[in-house]
């Protein structure tokens, strides 16, 4: 029996794609091998990583002029990553705003290959509300301006995205990509780690104005090159072949939602019922501001601490609940309502909830 599975990441995928897949596991497309073995050299494979490619470029509007490719490092080395394709030395110049772990976490890292400037921090309030706009300390000659639209560790978010006039935005949108429809042509370079919202881990999906790519530095590595694997079709090493199948399949559900805005309506229904019901119980709380609360990780906590190991305990015995707990950073529990999570599994987790203040309210 399948659980709702509220993890962060790896998380859910919906149980019809997990069907599809392991219908065509063991022989693909006459190929007479399963996707798990086929040479990233053949025909077919060269064919599905551009009906992929077309399927994303296809749901999220991608303008001609950007490019998107395929990379099988982690989200996290997008953190030396960008600095090294979108400033020509460590001399240059980019903006960070620290809005959370992941933020930090990448700013720290591109310390390496840029002067990193933190333009603003919301560090001093626990990332409970994000700094004002006002606030911000730019710099004009700033190669790029980083952020993370939405923390999945502290349940924080952009809810809309920031004015900043000509300095080309860069997004890690490893939890918020395919979760609404938006404007690409708003950003320089967006990111996602495929292992949130996308398709299983081993794969993270980069999109880069054409332009901002011709002056990478000298020391990035060939794997890092974001021009050389376009120009490879993302084909330039072996591939994880099986996380863009999956991924591809993905997209395909997603238009049999009906796409992004239809998908963007449920998630944010989802998170209103949920953020509704913890306002109005004061046997739960959720101290982040109310417009700067991610609509994707939702994080609560207890009145108690002492009972979050109940909570966690019932979620999985009475209710099929699991992966409630918060990141060990911020402690308390998190449900992170992906794409996949039906409504029902919202739906679920509240009737819970709620019978567990009964019993301990
Ligand atoms: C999970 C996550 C990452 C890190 O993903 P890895 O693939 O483990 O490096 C980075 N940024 C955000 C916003 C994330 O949610």
């Amino acid at each position: 029996m399948r659980v709702y599975n509220f993890g962060a990441g790896p998380a859910a995928l919906p149980e019809e794609v997990i069907r599809n897949a392991q219908q065509e596991l063991l022989e693909w497309q006459d190929t007479g091998m399963s996707v798990l073995e086929i040479s990233h050299r053949s025909s077919q494979v060269k064919d599905l990583f551009a009906q992929v490619e077309g399927k994303f470029c296809s749901l999220l509007s991608i303008p001609e002029n950007y490019q998107l490719t395929f990379h099988m490092a982690p989200a996290r080395a997008q953190f030396a990553m960008i600095p090294m394709n979108l400033l020509a030395n460590a001399q240059q110049k980019a903006d960070y705003l620290v809005t959370g772990i992941w933020s930090k976490m990448a700013a720290d890292e591109a310390k390496k290959y840029a002067q990193v400037n933190i333009a603003a921090s919301s560090e001093d309030n626990n990332h409970t509300s994000l700094p004002e706009r006002n606030d911000w300390q730019l710099q004009a000659d700033a190669g790029y301006l980083y952020y993370t639209p939405n923390e999945t560790v502290n349940g924080i978010a952009f809810n809309t995205i920031p004015e900043v006039g000509d300095v080309p935005l860069v997004a890690d949108m490893t939890s918020y990509l395919m979760a609404e429809p938006f404007d690409i042509s708003r950003f320089g370079l967006m990111y996602a780690g495929a292992q949130k919202n996308i398709a299983p881990a081993g794969l993270t999906i980069v999109i880069v104005r054409e332009d901002l790519i011709n002056n990478i530095q000298a020391i990035t590595p060939k794997v890092f090159d974001y021009a050389l694997l376009d120009e490879q079709n993302s084909l330039y090493y072996t591939p994880n072949v099986f996380a863009v199948y999956m991924a591809g399949l993905m997209c395909d559900w997603l238009e049999r939602q009906g796409g992004l805005a239809a998908i963007a309506e449920v998630n944010h229904r989802k998170a209103n019922k949920l953020y509704d019901y913890i306002d109005q119980e004061d046997f739960y709380r959720n101290q982040i501001k109310p417009s700067d609360r991610s609509f994707i990780n939702v994080v609560f906590q207890l009145a108690d601490d002492k009972l979050n190991d109940e909570f966690i305990a019932q979620a999985k015995s009475t209710a099929n609940l699991v992966s409630l707990k918060g990141h060990r950073f911020v402690g308390g529990m998190r449900a992170s309502i992906y794409n996949a999570m039906p409504e029902e599994g919202v739906d679920a987790l509240i009737d819970f909830m709620r019978q567990f203040v009964k019993q301990h309210g």
